[in-house]
């Protein structure tokens, strides 16, 4: 019996597509072979390849103005990656500090020898919160974070710029439709919401590709390696960009980004209604920043948290309920993949916890 799996990522792979790589596993399209197994330079493995990054510009309904690239190391090597192909000479490079990832970022932009700098935090808040702030910035570029995993906060808007925005999108990929115009690079690990762990997908505009063209560094370190080889200049992770092609016509199929934006508000709303209309849970973020993806709450006591999820995991099935490390607590993460019956589930769970304990 599979489980009901709430983890924040890697993360549950919608069924249908699990059972589609079943299928194709000893046979991919009937010829004999997997997809793991042909060379990323047969026409089989390019076809599908190809295909990934038609749709993954067709979901987002963007232009040939942005390139779409595979890369290799997670989003954590996007770190430092991402300083080193954008910052400019004579420009720092700014972050918007909503904890962890974005904090991880900008010390890996030191280390790579730029000049980077936070320049707003909800630090004093306990990251409760999405700081506002106005950008009136000339900077290489400005980085944020749009959902931050651990907190559960997330940017229903995000900021405008002067200068173009890097977003780290690791745990809201495709999870709705966005304004491109001030987004300079939309960049995330695929392994929550597109896919399975082993590369970032980066969708850049073209161009700020052109200030790291003639920047000496090494070529897998240079984000214009992978625009002009079609991210194909070396062996690329060709089972985890499989999953990733077949994540894109899921989501088309299901009807695009709108259509799974929906279902994750109402998948949202259900878990928080239950939780704002408890005296017993509470919720961890304000209401205007909270997370659709990850919902973060506590009984306020650890103890209890703790019987909450280990119970849920040993008696229901339910996997992955316990907080992030840093902040303890609760987190069901709901990814597009995450079904409103399996949402159900678990609030029909918590009511009769807070019924038993409450
Ligand atoms: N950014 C965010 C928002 C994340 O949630 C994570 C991982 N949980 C990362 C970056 C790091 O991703 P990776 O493990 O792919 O390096």
């Amino acid at each position: 019996m599979r489980q009901y799996n709430f983890s924040a990522g890697p993360s549950e792979l919608p069924l249908e597509v699990l059972k589609e790589i079943q299928e194709e596993l000893l046979s991919y399209k009937n010829n004999g072979f997997s997809i793991m197994e042909i060379s990323h330079r047969s026409s089989y493995y390019e076809q599908m390849h190809n295909d990934a990054i038609k749709d993954a510009k067709e979901l987002y309904g963007i232009n040939d103005d942005y390139e779409v690239i595979f890369v290799q190391g997670g989003a954590t090597m996007q770190f430092s990656l991402l300083a080193m192909n954008f910052s400019l000479d004579n420009k720092p490079c700014e972050y918007i500090d909503t904890d962890v990832w974005t904090q991880k970022a900008c010390e890996e932009a030191i280390l790579a020898g730029v000049n980077a700098k936070i320049v707003a935090s909800s630090k004093d808040s306990k990251y409760n919160y999405i700081p506002k702030i106005a950008l009136n910035n000339d900077s290489s570029y400005t980085y944020i974070c749009s959902n931050n995993t651990v907190h559960g906060t997330q940017y229903k808007q995000l900021p405008i710029s002067n200068s173009p925005l890097i977003v780290d999108a690791s745990s809201d990929f495709f999870s709705k439709k966005l304004d491109f115009s001030n987004i300079g690079v939309l960049y995330g690990g695929v392994q929550k919401n597109a896919g399975i762990a082993g590369f970032a997908c980066l969708i850049i505009r073209k161009d700020l590709l052109e200030r790291s063209k003639n920047k000496t560094m090494p070529k897998m370190f240079n984000y214009n390696t992978y625009a002009d080889n079609n991210s194909l200049f070396n062996t690329p992770p060709t089972f985890a960009i499989y999953v990733y092609a077949k994540i894109m016509k899921w989501i088309k199929a299901k009807g695009g980004l709108d259509v799974i934006n929906q279902e994750n508000e109402i998948k949202a709303k259900y878990l928080y209604d239950i939780i704002d209309n408890s005296n017993f849970y509470k919720a961890y973020v304000n209401n205007d920043d909270r997370s659709v993806m990850n919902v973060c709450f506590t009984t306020g006591n650890d103890e209890l948290d703790l019987e909450f999820w280990s119970k849920a995991a040993k008696e229901h099935n339910m996997l992955g309920l316990k907080g992030h490390k840093k902040l303890g607590g609760l987190r069901a993460s709901i990814y597009n993949s995450a079904s409103l019956e399996k949402v159900k589930i678990l609030g029909e769970y918590m009511k009769e916890y807070e019924r038993v304990r409450g």
